[in-house]
């Protein structure tokens, strides 16, 4: 993430690195932004969470993040901005990622459709194995 800062011509400054750290120690988590913001506070003693949401959005804006955004949740982060599927677990709410073989040739499809894709967000929805083993999504 630290080189698409650079990319994008964002300044590294302590509070964006805290965050960024922070996305990268919970990538398998993706977390809420008060995840992000607990997380990043233990680099970076003076951050504060409206700071965290502004960077986050900053983050997200420029491509180098991913918002989830949920009807019913507070939105997720994800540092993963590569194709895969989000499964994610109407139990617990965990998301967990989840790499496609072959994802859809995004050129093919506009050669077909005509249609520019700018953006995917692929989700599978049910049940962990662990609220699974607790008798969740049965029947
Ligand atoms: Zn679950």
């Amino acid at each position: 993430m630290l080189r698409e800062l650079k990319e994008k011509g964002l300044k590294m400054t302590p509070q964006r690195l805290a965050i960024i750290e922070a996305l990268t120690t919970m990538r398998d988590l993706h977390p809420s932004a008060g995840a992000v913001y607990r997380e990043a506070k233990k680099i970076r003693k003076g951050l504060s969470l409206s700071t965290t949401y502004a960077t986050l959005n900053q983050l997200s804006a420029h491509g180098i993040i991913k918002t989830l955004e949920f009807d019913t949740a507070e939105n997720r982060y994800e540092a993963n901005i590569g194709e895969h599927v989000n499964l994610i677990c109407k139990g617990c709410g965990k998301i967990v990622d989840y790499e496609v073989s072959a994802p859809a040739d995004l050129g093919e499809v506009g050669k077909r459709t005509g249609f520019a894709v700018s953006d995917t967000r692929l989700e599978y929805y049910g049940y962990c194995k662990e609220c699974r083993e607790k008798g969740m999504g049965e029947g």
